[in-house]
């Protein structure tokens, strides 16, 4: 069943951050647990379940909902759960589609996934193979529409990786960058904020970006085992850039698409020494902590409220997203949930952030020069 809402041009006429939530099935160490649904689904709302309280439950809206469960259709509580909604073929025509088409007019765009660790951010984002992940499907898309423009423009698309962990940002795609203690943020008047250094390769295929992706990912894993930290807990960042050159009009777009994989939203608790457990508690904390404060104030802005600081400047990862939020960009976010009782403050807490995360208004515009 295909819905009725006009999809990818809903975003263009829109300049809200676009709100997604996905509810993942239940895994295994939840289905050994005998835990409970607390989680149901009806058309656009999420309807949550205080498992201590079960008349205790909150309605939340949003742009789209998806509930990736199947076999289901009454929890045991008898509320209702809809019918699978969350294939991933629908989860692209509502939030990747829109991001290929406003990358073509030359906007920016941005998508952010935000979840706790185990909820299905890197699924939805990145996965291949059969379950391909939004990040795959657009690139795909990208270079299928490049193939077969019909005028005269000239595109080139360049891909960069970078993860941010401990407020340090390491490019993925590059072997040095760790060594050198990380890459610099910097700032300036026509491109605001950015990685100074960071590699931008040129690709003229899914298939090519599909190998830097994985050379990425591998980098990332490498690092993490020997920095002996989790993954969870750093952000991955995805760039890539589009330009289009009309040489008849003598004009030049360009667009750069955002692709946020972001730290688990869980409150982090920190294995390793007291030292690390500092180090990582003020740093990690931060770049996840000014979002969510940068997306609060964002939010009582749009409320109307008098906001007189938004704190961009705070951490690594709000200076590189700061026109995702509140700027030059269409922003859309997935929040990932767990169905499972057990996951209900974590559930909870997505959430309302997300819920925060719907209010901030955009200024998009083209970038043609
Ligand atoms: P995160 O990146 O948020 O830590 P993952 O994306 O790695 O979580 O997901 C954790 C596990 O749950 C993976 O094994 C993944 O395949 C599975 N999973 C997540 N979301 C879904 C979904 N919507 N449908 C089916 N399986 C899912
Ligand atoms: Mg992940």
């Amino acid at each position: 069943h295909v819905s009725m809402r006009a999809r990818g041009m809903e975003m263009a006429s829109k300049d809200c951050v676009q709100v997604a939530v996905r509810v993942r099935p239940f895994n295994k160490r939840e289905r050994d647990a005998g835990s409970r649904c607390i989680i149901s689904v009806t058309n656009n709302n999420i309807i949550i379940q205080d498992p201590r309280n079960p008349q205790n439950s909150r309605t939340f809206t949003f742009d789209y909902t998806y509930w990736s469960h199947s076999g289901f259709s009454r929890n045991k509580d008898g509320l209702f759960v809809s019918e699978e909604t969350g294939g991933r073929y629908s989860v692209f025509l509502d939030l990747g589609q829109g991001i290929h088409d406003n990358a073509l007019q030359g906007y920016n765009a941005t998508l952010l996934a935000y979840g706790q660790t185990g909820s299905g951010k890197s699924y939805s984002m990145v996965g291949y193979g059969p379950n391909k992940g939004l990040i795959p499907t657009l690139c795909d898309r990208l270079f299928q529409s490049i193939k077969s423009m019909q005028d005269s423009r000239q595109c080139q698309v360049f891909f960069s990786m970078l993860e941010i962990y401990n407020e340090q940002v390491l490019d993925l795609l590059s072997k040095t960058s760790r060594s050198a203690g990380g890459l610099r943020v910097r700032e300036d008047q026509q491109r605001g904020f950015y990685v100074e250094g960071l590699r931008r390769v040129p690709c003229d295929s899914a298939a090519q970006v599909e190998q830097l992706m994985e050379q990425g990912t591998r980098t990332r894993t490498t690092v993490a085992t020997h920095m002996n930290a989790n993954s969870s807990r750093s952000h991955m960042l995805i760039i890539i850039q589009l330009k289009q050159i009309f040489s008849k009009e003598c004009i030049t777009k360009q667009s750069n698409i955002y692709l946020v994989d972001l730290a688990g939203s869980e409150r982090q608790r920190s294995s390793g020494s007291e030292a690390d457990r500092l180090k990582e508690g003020t740093a990690i904390n931060l770049s996840l902590t000014t979002l969510g404060n940068v997306i609060s104030a964002l939010a009582d802005m749009a409320l109307g409220k008098k906001v007189v600081h938004i704190p961009y400047r705070d951490s690594v990862l709000t200076k590189l997203l700061q026109s995702a939020l509140g700027g030059n960009s269409r922003t859309v976010m997935i929040a990932t949930l767990s169905p499972a009782d057990i996951c209900y403050e974590e559930s909870l807490s997505t959430l309302r952030y997300a819920e925060r995360a719907k209010r901030i208004q955009n200024k998009a515009v083209v970038n043609e020069s």
